[in-house]
């Protein structure tokens, strides 16, 4: 099998599962007990906080553990309305689900949201946050990375723009950690959300960072744990595995850019090269290393993924979230393109574990799938006039 859909969910990394037995197996305490089988946990959660707080350049008590990714970004929109007292959010058309309907959810209930539209090439404008910001704005949350073509967005500035106006600050950084380098002690970023699925960790163990000094109410209301922070057992072997793979993640981050980026390029251009009508979605520089979005003229991309899959080759058509549904990428029509072009739209995203081998190998297989796809679509022509290629 090849697996080139590392922004759906990674593979667990050998060693992250050897670390992670033991707390499934001998170490079972519970880490609010005092006896000696507790503390070893506690100092297992402790150790773990670590490593995290290595990868994201924060401190160690900044790190509050969660579920998922999605519980991270649904903690951070409903502290800040709490503390803030506010009802106003600004956040981008091209979100993940995870912040895009919770802030749907939220208008519901009476909140205003501001989904600020981006460029042809899914950048954001600075400019644009500046002129979204209200009196009664209660935070600012924007993804880092985009899940579907990679594409970064300008956190740095956006942070220095929401402390200069005094407004909270959260990114999604779901997709950007562990693949570009990251310094929270620079920015000004007040949270930031981590899931440990996107890093070689298992599915089911996120972060929340939450910025010291900054007010924060928890979203799962219970007991003491993580320091009044979030209430329920800790998910004590997934946090092991979790702060392991941050540890794995920080020792790689340079192979991101290089071995990373190297076969991504190679795979891309190969593509665009061997596969007439064919053309990258979203800026080709301002992305992510590891994912490439390709949009090829006059194929229903579900149909591609169907004969991947037969080749032993997984790919995505566009979130994971979405697969399944009809409706086309939000991502790429808030991008402008026409709904035949997000639906004729695959993503490849890559890991540290994908070789030279696996590269060639798909090279050979997409231009043939490709072109009998062509040759069968009774549409094609129609289709082709529609996208405007
Ligand atoms: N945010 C982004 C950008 C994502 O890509 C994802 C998962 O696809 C999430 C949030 C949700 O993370 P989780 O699956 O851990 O809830």
């Amino acid at each position: 099998m090849i697996y080139f859909d590392n922004n759906a969910t990674t593979q667990v990394s050998p060693s992250v599962l050897e670390a992670m037995i033991p707390f499934l197996t001998e170490h079972y305490g519970n880490p609010s007990s005092a006896y000696r089988l507790g503390k070893v946990t506690a100092e297992a959660l402790d150790h773990a906080r670590e490593q995290v707080a290595a990868l994201l350049g924060c401190k160690a008590k900044e790190i509050v553990f969660t579920s998922c990714g999605t519980e991270s970004n649904n903690a951070a929109l409903a502290s800040a309305l709490k503390t803030s007292g506010h009802r106003h959010i600004v956040t981008s058309a091209v979100e993940h689900s995870a912040i895009k309907n919770h802030g749907e959810d939220l208008e519901l209930q009476g909140y205003a949201v501001t989904y600020l539209p981006v460029k042809e090439d899914g950048t954001l404008s600075v400019q644009d946050v500046e002129k979204a910001l209200r009196p009664d704005t209660a935070i600012v949350s924007l993804m880092w990375a985009n899940n579907e073509t990679g594409v970064l967005f300008p956190v740095e500035e956006i942070g220095q723009l929401c402390r200069e106006r005094g407004v909270l600050f959260h990114t999604d950084a779901v997709q950007a950690v562990g693949k570009i380098p990251i310094n929270l002690s620079e920015l000004a970023v007040d949270f930031l959300s981590v899931s440990g699925h996107k890093l070689h960790a298992p599915k089911g163990v996120g972060v929340l960072y939450t910025r010291r000094g900054v007010a924060y109410t928890p979203f799962l209301v219970g007991g003491s744990q993580e320091k009044n922070r979030r209430g329920g057992t800790e998910n004590v072997a997934s946090i092991v595995a979790l702060g392991k793979a941050a540890e794995e993640a920080l020792a790689h981050i340079k192979t991101e850019a290089t071995q990373v980026k190297r076969l991504r390029d190679r795979l891309e251009k190969g593509l665009l090269e061997t596969v007439s009508g064919t053309m990258v979605n979203g800026n080709p520089i301002l992305r992510l290393p590891n994912t490439t979005n390709i949009a090829f003229e006059s194929v229903e991309a579900e149909a591609l993924l169907i004969l991947l899959d037969y080749h032993g080759i997984c790919a995505s058509a566009g979130s994971a979230c979405t697969t399944g549904s009809p409706t086309p990428s939000h991502v790429l029509r808030g991008m402008g393109f026409p709904v035949e072009r997000t639906l004729g739209s695959l993503r490849l995203s890559l890991s540290r574990f994908n070789t030279e081998a696996e590269i060639d190998e798909v090279l050979k297989v997409i231009p043939k799938i490709v072109e009998r796809l062509r040759r069968e679509n009774p549409k094609a022509q129609e289709l082709k006039k529609s996208l405007g290629f």
